[in-house]
């Protein structure tokens, strides 16, 4: 894998809210160079992974193999924690959310969803992302959802998609907790006047920097939600620690949100 000691020292370090959820829990050797999701309710877990986790990216030019040694070992990590469901998807940068129960163990693509809902005990959901923001979303009564959110996502409203697909189960929005982790910041991510004016809803006159988290919090807050936090990792300005597309990275970070067993 690539990476290092000081990259996973650093990442840790920058980590330090990191909540108790997974205090004491312990972590394979993949989860445990992932950053985990701060202050989640019982039950709930979430990392977003690193660098020096490797790529999970099936689009790149590195081998397969190297690849998928990489999605077994996460597959174990979470089987030692009694979570034997990972569902996961080949994305399009939609707003199409997909919902998973259970009756299945092992690894599932999906193609053509950004996103997925689980009440289901003892199921991980994972997506994809560089630059794009991995949005973990958690209810303490027991259902958690993650999102693929770039420009294009949060412009086609996959946060409000989400939260309903929860909300139509009984998981209400403001009783939900978000968490928009580590994607491109404000100053690293300049667009065009049409993506402004697609993700802000607001008229552009030319290029601008475009902070697609300060748009899915406002997003967030409109649609009820009160508990939100907000990575402030760059996954460009803290490439070391990251994957970034705008970088020249071919490499893929996941998000990760999973439902424990009762
Ligand atoms: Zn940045």
């Amino acid at each position: 894998m690539p990476g290092n000691a000081a990259v996973n020292a650093a990442g840790n370090a920058g980590n330090a809210t990191g909540g108790p959820a997974t205090t004491g829990l312990p972590l394979g050797p993949v989860l445990s160079l992932c950053e985990p999701v701060p202050d989640l309710p019982e039950g709930v877990l979430g990392w977003t992974t690193t660098r020096a986790a490797g790529s999970f990216g099936l689009s790149s030019n590195e081998p397969v193999a190297e690849v998928m040694v990489r999605w077994d070992a996460l597959q174990a990590d979470f089987q030692a924690l009694g979570i034997e469901r990972l569902a996961s998807a080949h994305q399009v940068h939609g707003a199409e959310v997909a919902s998973h129960g259970g009756g299945w163990r092992g690894w599932l693509r999906l193609r053509g969803v950004d996103g997925h809902v689980t009440t289901t005990p003892g199921t991980a959901l994972a997506v994809t992302v560089a630059d794009c923001t991995p949005v973990a979303v958690a209810h303490p009564g027991g259902a958690v959802a993650v999102l693929h959110a770039g420009w294009r996502g949060t412009a086609a409203g996959i946060l409000r998609v989400g939260l309903a697909e929860l909300a139509q189960r009984g998981f209400a929005a403001a009783d939900c907790r978000v968490h928009l982790g580590p994607s491109i910041c404000g100053r690293c991510y300049e667009v065009g006047p049409e993506v402004l004016e697609a993700v802000t809803g607001r008229p552009a006159a030319g290029k601008g920097c475009l902070d697609v988290r300060a748009t899915l919090l406002e997003q967030a807050r409109a649609l009820g939600v009160r508990a939100i936090t907000v990575d402030e990792g760059c996954t460009r300005c803290h490439q070391a620690r990251y994957f970034s597309h705008r970088g020249g990275d071919a490499g893929r970070l996941l998000g990760l949100v999973a439902l424990r067993s009762a």
